[in-house]
């Protein structure tokens, strides 16, 4: 049977961006439509349509109709009533238009009947009836077919369901657009927003705001309880985001624990400081995830269009520069990006390549300060202390580097370092035929919570073959009671492996004293604070009490920073085991210390 369908005819299309799977059946499916007028005219004369149905075309689920001029149908296929549920007799002679297409959209519906009066085809999204006052997505091609005489017969109407692509097509675009674990819009969405609200506000002259939210201690969370909490921790962190902002303002997931606010008219700085202030204070109440407490806080960084630049890079890198500045001082605030800041993020930034370079070329050493008994006059212990020798700027001290270090994660590789290099030089000292003492190394929070941390104690000691009984380690108060029961049970491992600690700069943090008789300690190290001023009555209480309590939980008390003879015998009548400060030795090198040790001096008590 000959077949004619007009070849010229064009295809309108209802969008200008047609979908993937247009695109690739576009030009199947023209294919099928030219069939299915072959065949439907073959079956209107036979009358076995349903017998002539192409099996790949039922396969597919296309679902077609005939209908005449008047767009009454006249033919459809057993697809189509699989896929509306109609019957077939309510379907027959009823208007395409009004009975199978939705009316929510009547321009569409307006369109199709257009194109195809101009002598277009059409096809396009559609929104098909389907029975019980449903609707189903398809895929919709209508092509007219001409008699002999080139005159319009009819058309033929060819769909399918595509709510599965759809679906797809809207989870590609929320995974392109939002931030798979939290929901919020990503950085690239972010960036869109940021843009639009931009346009709007230099043309209404708006002020935005633009808010920089790191997380502090997120990662030690992450460390410590695990990924699964860390998760947990950031889905219920931006939600709490999220609760504090408008509709029209965005919360977008920078990455990691990171975020950025926009507020597109914010209309003053004050309110952007009362939104920075209402986030630290909401993200630092305590979170209650997988039966833990915890305890968070963020460190905002803000910047103004227009006052802190005008185009949305510049904006955020000072939002950012102006976080850091605000994790440096103290975290748990927000700071506006301010020129000085800027300058002294210019410096630090400065300091911090020096400072990844120093470590490369090793310009690091170590001090050591001695400790002396005070019954025997005799140095008891030393602490390493580390320094580090810039070309250029000499000796700096580690309260300049050692925040830094911290910062940026150096501390980690830098710590080690000091932990062989103390453990190494004592060792080589005790072969050397000196009396052996203990030597202490300061530890930092993030070396602690280190997994690896004991195996790395323990394997730095089988190198240098240092006893364990030989080192103390000293960890301060922070370090504890950010996560208790990870440490007493660091603690207990590293009394089993035979190495000491000790509480350093105690009084100074907020030690529970219900716990401190849970963990392993050896001694406790009064803060210089305390020591630095006894003429004051509540500092001598202080360290009457630290000593007391120190000895009824059989732990040895040394006092650090002691400069006067007159502290030295206030320490010594309340039974102060041990003393280290300028009064009997300022931190010495290596070598000044060791031509100490031989002396080994018997320091007047
Ligand atoms: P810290 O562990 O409390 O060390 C004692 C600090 O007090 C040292 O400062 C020491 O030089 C100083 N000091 C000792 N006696 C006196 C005194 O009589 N008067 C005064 N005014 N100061 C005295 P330094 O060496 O500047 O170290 C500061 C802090 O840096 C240390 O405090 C410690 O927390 C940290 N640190 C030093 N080395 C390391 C290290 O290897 N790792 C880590 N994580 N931190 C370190
Ligand atoms: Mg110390
Ligand atoms: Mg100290």
């Amino acid at each position: 049977m000959p077949c004619k369908t007009k070849k010229t005819s064009k295809l309108c299309t209802q969008t200008a961006t047609a979908s993937e799977y247009e695109k690739l059946n576009k030009i199947e499916l023209l294919n099928i439509v030219s069939k299915l007028q072959c065949q439907l005219k073959e079956a209107e004369k036979s009358e076995t349509l349903r017998k002539n149905e192409s099996r790949a075309i039922r396969l597919v689920g296309i679902a077609y109709a005939i209908i005449d001029k008047n767009h009454q149908i006249t033919t459809i296929n057993e697809t189509l009533l699989d896929l509306t549920g109609f019957t077939k007799k309510h379907t027959l002679k009823k208007n395409l238009f009004d009975y199978l297409l939705s009316t929510n959209d009547n321009n569409l519906i307006q369109k199709i009947k257009d194109s195809l009066q101009n002598n277009t085809n059409w096809q396009g999204e559609v929104l098909c009836r389907k029975k019980g006052k449903k609707f189903f997505t398809a895929w919709f091609v209508i092509a007219k077919f001409e008699d002999k005489k080139n005159k319009t017969e009819g058309y033929t109407a060819a769909f399918w369901d595509i709510t599965r692509f759809k679906d797809n097509e809207k989870m590609l675009q929320e995974m392109a657009h939002f931030d798979v674990l939290t929901k919020l819009p990503n950085r690239s969405l972010m960036y869109d927003r940021l843009k639009q609200a931009l346009t709007f506000a230099s043309r209404y002259r708006l002020l935005i705001a633009v808010m920089l939210i790191d997380l502090d201690r997120f990662k030690e969370i992450n460390d410590t309880l695990g990924h699964h909490v860390g998760d947990q921790l950031l889905v219920e962190a931006s939600s709490r985001l999220s609760s504090a902002i408008r509709k029209s303002d965005t919360a977008a997931r920078m990455g990691g624990d990171e975020f950025l606010v926009i507020l597109p008219d914010v209309g003053s700085a004050t309110n952007a400081a009362h939104l920075a202030q209402k986030f630290n204070s909401l993200l630092s109440s305590p979170f209650s995830l997988s039966g833990h407490e915890l305890y968070i806080s963020a460190s905002i960084g803000v910047t103004i269009f227009p006052n802190d630049g005008s185009d949305s890079d510049v904006l955020i890198k000072n939002a950012d520069t102006a976080m850091y500045h605000a994790k440096a001082q103290g975290k748990n605030n927000f700071k506006f990006f301010t020129e000085d800041i800027n300058k002294s993020t210019v410096e630090r930034f400065v300091l911090e390549t020096r400072f990844r370079q120093a470590l490369d070329k090793l310009e690091f050493h170590l001090n050591y300060q001695p400790k002396v008994d005070i019954k025997t006059g005799r140095i008891s212990g030393m602490e390493a202390l580390l320094r580090w020798y810039h070309p250029d700027q000499g000796q700096v001290r580690p309260t300049l580097f050692i925040p830094l270090a911290e910062e940026t994660g150096l501390i980690i590789p830098l710590g080690e370092w000091a932990l062989r290099e103390a453990c190494r030089q004592n060792k080589e000292w005790q072969d050397e035929g000196l009396r052996p003492i203990r030597v202490s190394v300061n530890l930092s929070v993030r070396q602690f919570r280190k997994r690896d941390f004991l195996s790395v104690v323990k394997e730095i000691l089988c190198e240098t073959k240092l006893d364990p009984k030989y080192l103390m380690l000293e960890i301060t108060e922070s370090t504890i009671i950010e996560d208790i029961t990870g440490t007493i049970s660091m603690l207990n491992d590293l009394r089993d492996a035979g190495v000491s600690v000790s509480i350093d700069d105690f009084g100074t943090g907020y030690s529970s004293l219900n716990y401190l008789n849970k963990f392993s300690l050896d001694e406790l190290k009064i803060d210089a604070s305390f020591i630095s001023d006894l003429t004051i009555p509540e500092n001598c209480r202080v360290v009457e009490s630290i000593i007391a309590l120190a000895h009824g939980l059989h732990h040895k008390v040394v006092a650090e920073g002691v400069e006067t003879r007159n502290q030295l015998e206030f320490l010594r009548s309340n039974n102060c085991d041990e003393i280290q400060g300028y009064y009997f030795s300022k931190p010495l090198s290596a070598e000044t210390l060791h031509d100490l040790l031989k002396k080994d001096p018997v320091f007047e008590t």
